[in-house]
């Protein structure tokens, strides 16, 4: 399997390699370059099976010529045993036809966890397969992070920074940052927004000087093996509620359009989807997108779910592409008009064709905390602000009671305890795994919203930068 770029000016690449950039080399987004498909008797009998297993089944079309089976196998197995629940991502009924996917049962509570441990992998495998070793930069808005940190501490060819906004990510979110006793991985609190930090490490990428000197490797939601992995539990939820007989719908809390784009893949390949919810926060970007055609850029707003609060939500150029009938000049064109003017108008035939498969809509604050609160009452069941958007949403948006609808619960209820406690009123507790958390010694740098200091603080604490092109270390 061949990757091309979004824009259509970078050179076509392998799996491996594509791993590795993240990025491509023309500020666009690797895809495939044709979509792989699965058909009904296979989807029926991913059902039931166990999830590392399933793993290995749903990437290997899209592994297959990079990768040998065995070798991803070991990573699914691996990957999936730092996962504290048997099932890896299991659904809990919360309501008639209503079902929530739990993806935070790895190292750090949230869906980061499922793909980063994964990639965290395949990089190191590719990196030594070549000898090299690499710089990843990586912008958070709080998860991504921590799951990064976690996946990457100690690996020998990899030195890991981590930028996250300071003072906008909950206290949990930033110990899991920051409290890894490894020399490779760095946070930096950066004085801005996520969308700061996440033009910073866009302007590193794009400094192709500074990009070859330390071996940048990205492993934000742009990196396509995190879509690929991502896949995953979209065919595992499904076949668990009778799909490909049955149509199922999902909600997803999104933010930079990984997740959900990964639900579209699954559609394309075959997965029967009765509709997509796009849940967003009052960080609305999509929602406006998809109901007035155009993509206009406002000011983050903080909210309870703040790994959320976006405004440049770099994954939809991706869906952008495929829904413009994968004309590279089109997604050039939106993308000049974005860093021109902050806006992009959607063409109609494109947004018709997103809106065969997507809705979306918005949560306010209340309405957050008004379904955290409910559902409690209701089900029993604790949620987080991030899968309560997504509940939100699913109530909101007109439904065939017949389609299970899945809501994707993408983070622990216990990584936001302030909000779960003041919509509620019960404060969750961090797994017994993880007391030690609140103890442990916490090592930051803080920097201004400058892409120069970021680049120098790498420089200095980086070892790519002396070793580059010098060879892997034994
Ligand atoms: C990252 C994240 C999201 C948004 O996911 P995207 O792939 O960026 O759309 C939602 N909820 C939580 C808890 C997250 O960490």
């Amino acid at each position: 399997m061949r990757y091309i770029s979004t824009r259509g000016e970078a050179p076509p690449l392998g799996f491996m390699d594509v791993t590795l950039a993240g990025l491509a080399r023309d500020g666009g987004l690797y895809v495939p370059e044709s979509w792989p498909q699965f058909d009904r008797a296979t989807i029926a009998g991913f059902a039931g099976r166990p999830y590392a297993e399933l793993a290995v089944e749903v990437m290997r079309p899209f592994t297959a010529d990079a990768l040998a089976d065995t070798t991803l196998a070991r990573m699914a197995k691996e990957a999936y045993d730092t996962f504290r629940h048997p099932a890896v991502t299991p659904l809990v009924q919360v309501g008639p036809n209503t079902f929530v996917l739990e993806l935070f049962h790895g190292p750090t509570l949230a869906f980061k966890d499922l793909a980063m441990q994964i990639l965290a992998r395949l990089m190191d495998q590719a990196l030594a397969e070549r000898g090299a070793r690499s710089t990843i930069v990586v912008a958070t808005s709080g998860d991504t992070g921590g799951a990064a940190v976690e996946a990457f501490r100690g690996a020998a060819q990899s030195d890991l920074f981590v930028l996250y906004p300071q003072g906008r990510v909950s206290e949990v979110q930033r110990r899991m940052m920051t409290t890894a006793e490894a020399d490779n991985v760095h946070a930096l609190a950066i004085e801005g927004t996520f969308d700061d930090c996440q033009a910073i490490v866009k302007g590193l990428f794009n400094d192709h000087v500074f990009r070859d000197r330390v071996n940048l490797s990205g492993v934000n939601s742009i990196n396509f093996a995190r879509i690929v992995a991502q896949i995953v539990y979209y065919f595992a939820a499904a076949a668990a509620l009778g799909a490909p007989h049955r149509k199922v719908a999902f909600s997803v809390p999104t933010g930079n359009f990984g997740d959900i784009f990964a639900g579209w893949v699954a559609a394309k390949m075959g997965l029967p989807v009765d509709r997509l919810s796009i849940a967003t926060n009052v960080n609305d970007i999509l929602a406006r997108t998809l109901a007035t055609g155009t993509y206009q850029v406002r000011d983050v707003v903080a909210t309870s779910s703040p790994s959320m609060d976006i405004q440049v939500s770099s994954n939809f150029e991706r869906l952008l592409f495929e829904a413009g009938g994968r004309d590279p000049k089109t997604v050039r064109v939106a993308m000049a008009s974005l860093s021109r003017a902050q806006s992009f108008t959607v063409g109609a035939k494109a947004l018709a064709e997103m809106r065969g498969l997507f809705a979306a809509d918005r949560a306010s604050e209340e309405e957050t905390a008004a379904v955290i609160r409910t559902v409690r009452r209701e089900a029993g069941y604790l949620m987080d602000p991030h899968t309560a958007v997504a509940y939100a949403v699913a109530e909101k948006e007109p439904r065939d009671p017949t389609v299970p609808m899945i809501v994707l619960s993408t983070a622990h209820p216990a990584k936001f305890p302030d909000a779960v406690e003041a919509a509620c009123g019960v404060r969750p507790g961090l797994p017994e795994w993880l007391g030690d958390l609140p103890r442990r010694e916490e090592r930051i740098t803080v920097l201004p919203a400058d892409q120069e200091a970021v680049a120098r603080t790498i420089l200095t604490h980086g070892r790519a930068a002396a070793g580059a092109g010098a060879g892997a270390t034994a």
